[in-house]
């Protein structure tokens, strides 16, 4: 890996640059993955100084740092240039800076530009990094671009060939934090390392596989951002369909970048396209009304900050996923996701078949738990034998839990990711191809929903969202494994 970079954040007053990349980019540091030939310059309009800006990196990471010494000489490889990233003029100074850093921090040219402003602005940067010269070829150019890629298709595909006129594919990373999660990462091991699982991780064990990303707030304050972009955007057309893509892949021929991308692409490839019947029958929206939760009112999602008051967009989707392999074929992808739900909750459930009984009784189906948030690991459910002389069933698990972010073990997201690109690998971000073909089949339900011939179900607040989701998978003869309202 190389450490030697200059790192240009775009959007550095922001709340992600505060909230996450700074403490990030200390923990690299700290742990010796940043080195003394580093640089970091933070652009955005606020007209700042160098020491007010020194001051709001070491106020980001006061909690992470030994000493206040530490935290000082780490935000002194900070930099800031107020910079209107429509006006040409601030590229040239951006590029003197650029080059002046590289020299006093022998940075080897090496570039990392990290966009963490509206996506509306990622192609005037990219066009100006390339036209202004600051994109030189020299060392290596990496571009991390934030989420959300897109609307749809057609501004997704645009936003791409803007991108492209200045990177790469392959040094363009985008962002999905998820991917940076521990968990979602022991995917790979959990099916790759463990004959136990990846022989029996297909159709003729699989009954079913639900995914649930569950949010206890509502929208807070991003009223305005939520209500152009709906829950399916905001969370399925992303992290529903990557996390799905990591669960249905056949099996790498190594554990390449390339070999990992390459079966992922295939499973996006194989992606059922619903006809307009199945679109349907498969996709629920809802949204959350107002109601009562242990004595504490909540208002509805109509009546938050910034929405409109006759707003159609979903707080809540849930709907059936299907693959097209050998390896998965007819076997449903459940899925949920939305806000004011029961409690926070990001899981994986794969339910195994049942299997024949001889003991006169229904014997429950084993089901593999894939604890992603807040609590991180997995269960396995399985039949035991009750304690007594008698023989009856009772239902057993195995648990290996722990609240690994909280005691601070596992790396944040950002973290890990910012790692990955420094080390040049493109395993955990979206490849164009996966996005293209997400936002094929995400385009096709926004189409049906905005011709509002499916409802859009209200839902109480605190609850798992409408009855409709669970009707869903009641006709596929299956059952939400996780219910926290039982
Ligand atoms: P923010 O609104 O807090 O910050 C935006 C930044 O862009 C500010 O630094 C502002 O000065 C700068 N900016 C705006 N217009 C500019 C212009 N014309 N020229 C130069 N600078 C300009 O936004 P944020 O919450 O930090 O989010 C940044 C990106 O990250 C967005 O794409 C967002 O969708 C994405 N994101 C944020 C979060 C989060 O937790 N905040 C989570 C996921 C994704």
């Amino acid at each position: 890996m190389s450490s030697k970079v200059i790192v240009t954040i775009f959007g550095a007053s922001g709340d992600l640059a505060k909230r996450k990349l700074y403490p990030s980019l200390f923990r690299l540091y700290k742990s010796g993955n940043l080195s003394k030939h580093f640089a970091v310059i933070g652009t955005a309009r606020r007209p700042w100084s160098k020491e007010y800006f020194e001051s709001v990196v070491v106020e980001a990471i006061a909690d992470l740092a030994d000493s206040p010494e530490q935290a000082q000489e780490f935000a002194s490889h900070f930099y800031y240039q107020s910079h209107d990233v429509q006006d040409t003029e601030h590229y040239i100074e951006l590029r003197k800076l650029q080059n002046r850093l590289n020299e006093q921090y022998q940075a080897e040219h090496n570039k990392l530009f990290f966009l963490s402003m509206a996506p509306q602005f990622f192609g005037t940067i990219a066009k100006h990094l390339k036209s202004e010269n600051i994109v030189d070829g020299k060392g290596f150019e990496r571009l991390i671009v934030e989420k959300p890629f897109g609307t749809d298709l057609a501004t997704a595909s645009q936003l791409n060939e803007e991108l492209l006129a200045a990177f790469d594919e392959e040094q363009i990373f985008r962002i999905d934090h998820y991917l940076g999660k521990e968990m979602i990462q022991s995917i790979f091991a959990i099916r790759f390392a463990n004959l136990l699982f990846e022989n029996i991780w297909n159709r003729d064990y699989i009954d079913n596989v639900q995914i649930t990303f569950a949010e206890k707030l509502g929208v807070e304050e991003r009223g305005g951002y939520y209500d152009q972009s709906g829950a399916l955007r905001d969370m399925v057309q992303n992290h529903t369909l990557q996390l799905l893509s990591l669960l249905a892949m056949d099996k790498p021929k190594s554990f390449s970048k390339e070999d990992i991308r390459a079966e992922k692409v295939k499973v996006f490839e194989r992606l059922v396209q619903p006809d307009k019947e199945d679109l349907k029958r498969f996709f629920i929206r809802g949204q959350y009304k107002s109601g009562t939760v242990k004595g504490k009112k909540y208002i509805s999602y109509r009546s938050e900050p910034n929405v409109n008051p006759d707003s159609m967009t979903e707080t809540f989707v849930s709907g059936a996923f299907f693959v097209n392999s050998d390896r998965f074929r007819d076997v449903p992808f459940f899925f949920r996701t939305g806000k004011r739900l029961t409690e926070k909750g990001t899981l994986v459930n794969i339910v195994f078949k049942q299997m024949e009984s001889i003991f006169g009784e229904e014997l429950a189906p084993n089901v593999l738990t894939i604890h992603i948030q807040p609590t991180e690991g997995f269960s396995l459910s399985m039949n035991g034998k009750e304690v007594g002389e008698r023989f009856s069933l009772a239902p057993l698990s195995l648990d290996y839990r722990t609240d690994a972010t909280a005691s601070g073990a596992s790396p944040d997201p950002y973290e890990k990711l910012i790692f990955d690109v420094l080390n040049n690998d493109s395993t955990n971000f979206s490849h164009w191809d996966e996005v293209r073909s997400s936002w094929e089949l995400i385009d096709q339900i926004e189409e049906l929903w905005r011709s509002n011939e499916v409802p859009l179900h209200e839902y109480p607040v605190g609850s798992m969202g409408p009855d409709a989701s669970f009707e869903l998978l009641r006709e596929f003869g299956a059952d939400w494994q996780w219910s926290p309202n039982k």
